[in-house]
């Protein structure tokens, strides 16, 4: 029985969550039918690993598509924070396409960083208790926990906003950031694109998050967040992240940390979710907030848009 497998049989099969909850909360997977869809992919040829496991015990699991040879490799992150689940499906959205049409380079693809958060925010889903999950199962924010400019102190708004998570107790303190840092400290270069898939609003952020100022390199990511951006229809907003809240640095993001790795990143928040003035079931309702209605539909643009800027293809 491979890891997988045994992680599946850990869960009990569930109502899905289309029939479980009201439709206008959107067609996602549950967790259980996402560890059915890896599996699944594994077998239509994407090379499948459990790179590590969640504080909880759940596989972290690892894509690799293309070619074998690394140089030139790209990186895709998903589902570092819980309730940001289109990035879930984007990631996946990613697999598919570049098993549909071979890449030229090699690319590895984490689709879910962090499936206890996903488990937290599916339970509540499924329970109508609308609450916000960010963290993992220690309550840490996955995306502070990163090397780069990491700070042992949470910034003011996590001291305010504590469900937003502490930054952990050392750099990849974390299992699930532990995953991806091994493979990044023990590679060699070969990883020069990537991008983590969140969701909070249409934006592109480039580097830097935990720091003043702008990269050298600033222009010419730039330029890349243009091009993914052009495909997207041209309604993203490109900025620095640490522009995001001014004044507010987000240490030891996953951003930083791959920009000082020498890759490329670009750190996609890829839907405006549901929230809406007009529709106030949305104001309370966190997990909404986050995630469109149609998460295939979106899903799959951002694919699209993703895929020359990861694989330098036209
Ligand atoms: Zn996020």
């Amino acid at each position: 029985m491979t890891d997988l497998e045994a992680a599946l049989r850990a869960h009990e099969p569930e109502p899905s969550l289309a029939s479980d909850v009201p439709i206008e909360w959107g067609r996602y997977a549950s967790y259980r039918e996402l560890l059915q869809g890896f599996a699944l992919r594994e077998r239509e040829g994407a090379r499948l690993s459990i790179a590590g496991r969640s504080v909880q015990g759940e596989p972290i699991v690892r894509f690799e598509l293309g070619p074998e040879t690394k140089a030139g490799s790209a990186l895709v992150l998903g589902g570092i924070h819980a309730m940001e689940w289109i990035g879930v499906e984007s990631a996946l959205a990613l697999v598919d396409s570049l098993l549909a049409d071979r890449p030229a380079r090699r690319v590895v693809i984490y689709p879910l960083l962090n499936p206890d958060g996903y488990r937290a925010a599916e339970a509540n889903l499924r329970a109508r208790r609308f609450r916000f999950v960010r963290a993992n199962a220690n309550g840490v924010d996955l995306n502070r926990n990163w090397h780069t400019d990491w700070r042992p102190r949470k910034p003011f708004y996590q001291r305010v906003f504590t469900f937003l998570g502490t930054p952990g107790a050392r750099p990849s303190s974390e299992p699930e950031v532990a995953a991806v840092t091994r493979e990044l400290d023990a590679s060699r270069g070969e990883f020069v694109r990537g991008t983590s898939l969140h969701s909070f609003g249409g934006m592109l952020l480039l580097p830097y998050g935990g720091r003043f100022g702008r990269p050298p390199d600033y222009d010419a990511l730039h330029a890349h967040a243009r091009g993914v951006n052009a495909r997207l229809g041209g309604r993203y907003t490109i900025r620095a992240s640490s522009a995001w809240v001014p004044g507010q640095f987000a240490h030891g993001m996953e951003l930083d940390d791959l920009h000082a790795r020498g890759i490329s990143p670009i750190l996609v928040e890829c839907a405006w979710g549901q929230l809406s003035l007009w529709r106030p079931s949305t104001w309370l309702h966190p997990w909404r907030w986050f995630n469109p209605v149609d998460p295939e539909v979106q899903a799959t643009r951002i694919a699209a848009a993703l895929r020359p800027f990861l694989l330098d293809e036209p």
